[in-house]
């Protein structure tokens, strides 16, 4: 099969011909789909986040179950299914507590030294798996619990940025968040996991959804989406505007942004009692805090490790919200291109002017 493999940090990924094993007795092979372009991608591409090489990345994809190993009963052949990297093990203390996100994955994760799952087809060099998953490449061979079956209606191009932008972004709103009727919420940041946010937002039945992100365009899909007002964070006044505008600031503030001074920027939009909840995934070396005025005024700042996704019982949730029109996933997808045009999705995403590229296979 075809794959895009990143050979060292902060090069063009590579499209070359790649070997992939049978499924083991819990995996399944999955014919790819779609997969989205993830900023998570960019960050370990460009070196920011480590990870061994080379290996092929990608994260956010459906496709349709090719083959399943002996023991594997969450999916059989034919299904449509959206993948995850929130694989569980189902036995640990987060997966018995409902926290399935926090799993480290125990037995569904691929060990150091095990044989290699995907192979270079000219050399026989091994190719590590990116998050368990490595969807940019025509298969994919995942365990039972990284990936779950779907409503066969589902468009599949639409379906693949469920499996990381929207569960991210729709996950902190009703999981992690809990927003409630009326509810202000501030969304830091419009690119795919913010604008999913500001959409969730909307279904959950937030009051004010105050969208904020330097760029006009962003905005305008913000609106687009279920935002009631947009600012530009930029602006040395941008804070002081949404404290203005809820009456005292905002119950939720969500940054997907993954920079501290935003992170900041969210902290200093909510009020009295209020949660800021930080999405992006920020350089390892920053941090973001609260001063001692904001704890005695019983603010919270919590962390969001993929919108604390249950992701078996999620995506079809999410699934269904598009099919009632409730979740507009056509506006979220800028584009569709090959798997030879990767480079360049990823050469506009570091722009930051559109709002997601998806890779549809067999074009
Ligand atoms: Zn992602
Ligand atoms: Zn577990």
């Amino acid at each position: 099969m075809k794959a895009a493999i990143l050979e060292r940090a902060g090069q063009p990924l590579v499209i070359d011909d790649v070997t992939v094993s049978n499924p083991g007795p819990h995996e399944v092979l999955i014919r790819t789909a779609a997969c989205g372009l993830c900023h998570s991608d960019l960050h370990f591409m460009e070196g920011t986040y480590p990870h061994t090489m080379p290996c092929v990345p990608g994260h956010e994809a459906s496709g349709i179950v090719e083959a399943v190993g002996s023991e594997v009963r969450a999916v059989k052949v034919g299904d449509a299914v959206v993948t995850c990297l929130s694989s569980y093990c189902g036995h640990c203390e987060f997966c018995v507590t409902g926290r399935l996100s926090l799993c480290l994955g125990g037995p569904t994760r691929r060990r150091k030294g095990a044989p290699p799952r995907l192979t270079r087809t000219s050399d026989g060099g091994a190719v590590s798996q990116m998050l368990n998953l490595s969807a940019f490449a025509e298969q994919m061979l995942v365990h039972e619990h990284a990936c779950v079956a779907i409503d066969p209606d589902m468009p599949l191009d639409l379906a693949s940025v469920l499996g990381c932008a929207v569960t991210t972004g729709a996950g902190t709103v009703f999981n992690l968040c809990k927003v409630t009727p009326g509810e202000s919420v501030v969304v830091v940041g419009c690119g795919g996991v913010g604008l999913a946010t500001i959409n969730a937002a909307k279904i959950a039945g937030a009051g004010r959804i105050i969208a904020a992100d330097p760029l006009p365009e962003k905005r305008a899909l913000a609106m687009k989406l279920g935002a009631t007002d947009v600012i530009d964070p930029t602006d040395p006044d941008a804070a002081r505007q949404v404290v203005e505008m809820t009456r005292g600031g905002a119950d939720h503030a969500i940054e997907a942004v993954g920079r501290s001074a935003s992170a900041d920027f969210a902290v200093g939009t909510i009020r009295r009692g209020g949660m800021a909840t930080i999405v992006g995934m920020m350089p390892l070396d920053q941090k973001v805090g609260l001063s001692a005025m904001d704890l005695l005024a019983g603010k919270r700042l919590q962390g969001s490790m993929m919108g604390g996704n249950r992701f078996p019982v999620d995506l079809p949730r999410l699934v269904d919200f598009y099919l009632r029109g409730l979740l507009d996933l056509d506006t979220i997808i800028a584009e569709r291109i090959s798997l030879g045009q990767i480079n360049e999705g990823f050469d506009k995403m570091k722009l930051g002017h559109s709002a997601r590229s998806v890779i549809v296979f067999g074009q």
